[in-house]
């Protein structure tokens, strides 16, 4: 068979729908898609009339719930007076400036400079990007090594694809060899972190990217004091200390950002999802003095940070985004979230005493992650949910997702939880 002659393909693969979706298996994925057609608050309606649970916010972001009218209206507004324009060079436009200074008055991160961009993949490659950057003026371009943690997930783009520790989402490309100068460092263990990089080197290490949480790698808490270690070597070893806050900013820890709640002070931040809450496609970074200093410096010889794209500070985005902070302000959701995180360890910790097909379970913040034994699968589990009226996910280590928007009620919870223990049981009895 030559390259270019057409695989056969089985009938409802070829008539399905023309949109290639994300990150799915075609064979196992067409023919019984879940089509969302609206939304309410914590819950999704289906084309087929069904109403269920969003108990993980769509993909860790809806922490407001869904179809907010406020947050449509602020879209609304902005687009009828502009709907964007482009920041390069000259350019800029009011909201842009206005979500920066409003992110810096926020953020861990003591007189930050704020990048913005599309989404959490767009954010990694801009830091990893910086990080690079920010050695070679520094005098020392040897230093271009990324370390990430195994099982991380940070996105999709040609960086995160090659620092991702889910080593999945990297086979394929040539493993090592998309963006070359990356390497994984164990999950839980600094002194292991320490030998990686005195096996590289420390003078050709430019960042430690990791999340604070890890999300899509199954929901792991940092062991006590790990973060803290990490950012420890990073300064010992003059490496950027890159923290991952796509999932775990704007709240979901229960403060507005796990830096705070860890007690850390890295140089670079990622964030998105939470920024809007989805409402629109927005991401960025928030950048420490040592890595801007350089591009700021009032001389002719100043270098240009060569990055940026048309939707970069996206205006419309941008108005969203404020009017999302005030939201999250107004109802006070962050601190709500430090209540929920305690109503789901008390009904995790419940679920895995009484419940024999659960391994463990893990919480931090409004996070949990509930991981089955090897008798059962966590996909099939995620998919009687469904009928069942609830969203989970399944994610590495046989784990199901619980990541509910931060507007859930106790009883709610309580309910996705004794769906959760249900949709377990009757697997375990079907053997
Ligand atoms: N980093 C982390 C920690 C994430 O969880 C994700 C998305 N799940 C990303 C980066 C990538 O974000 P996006 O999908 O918006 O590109």
């Amino acid at each position: 068979m030559t390259l270019t002659e057409p695989v056969a393909a089985a009938a409802p693969l070829l008539d399905g729908p023309a949109l290639w979706p994300a990150q799915a298996h075609l064979p196992t994925v067409l023919g019984r898609q879940v089509v969302i057609a609206r939304g309410e608050g914590s819950y999704v309606m289906t084309t087929d009339g069904r109403r269920l649970f969003d108990g993980t916010a769509g993909l860790w972001h809806a922490n407001v719930g869904h179809a907010h009218p406020v947050l449509a209206e602020a879209a609304r507004r902005q687009m009828l007076t502009l709907e964007t324009y482009h920041i390069f060079a000259r350019f800029v436009n009011d909201q842009a400036l206005a979500l920066g200074e409003r992110l810096a008055a926020i953020a861990p991160i003591a007189r930050p400079k704020v990048i913005l961009n599309s989404g959490g993949s767009d954010a990694i490659d801009v830091a990893c990007k910086l990080a690079r950057r920010h050695w070679q003026l520094a005098g020392r371009p040897d230093k271009t090594i990324i370390l990430s943690r195994e099982f991380s997930y940070h996105g999709l783009h040609a960086y995160g694809t090659s620092i991702a520790g889910l080593d999945m989402n990297r086979e394929g490309y040539g493993t090592d060899s998309l963006v070359p100068e990356t390497a994984r460092v164990p999950l839980h263990d600094a002194d292991q972190v320490a030998k990686v990089i005195a096996e590289h080197g420390a003078e050709r290490i430019a960042a430690i990217v990791t999340e604070p949480i890890q999300g899509t790698g199954g929901v792991n808490p940092p062991h006590d004091g790990y973060l803290t270690e990490l950012q420890e070597l990073c300064r010992q070893h003059d490496i950027l200390f890159v923290l991952d806050e796509v999932i775990t900013g704007f709240g979901r820890t229960g403060q507005m950002f796990a830096a705070q709640r860890y007690g850390l002070d890295p140089d670079l931040i990622t964030f998105a999802k939470g920024v809007t809450s989805g409402y629109a496609p927005l991401g960025g970074v928030l950048v420490a003095p040592r890595v801007w200093e350089a591009f700021y410096r009032d001389s002719p010889d100043t270098p240009v940070f060569r990055h940026g794209a048309t939707y970069a500070g996206h205006a419309t985005a941008c108005a969203v985004a404020l009017a999302h902070l005030d939201l999250l302000e107004a109802e006070r959701l962050v601190p709500r979230v430090a209540e929920l995180e305690g109503r789901l360890r008390t009904e995790l910790d419940a679920l895995a005493a009484r419940q024999p097909g659960v391994a463990e379970v893990r919480v931090a913040g409004f996070l949990g992650g509930v991981a089955l034994v090897d008798e059962i699968a966590a996909t099939d589990v995620a998919d009687d949910l469904i009928e069942l009226g609830f969203v989970s996910r399944p994610l590495r280590g046989n784990t199901l997702q619980l990541s509910p928007p931060f507007i859930t009620t106790d009883a709610e919870l309580a309910a996705f939880v004794a769906a959760v223990d249900q949709a377990v049981s009757a697997r375990l009895a079907r053997g």
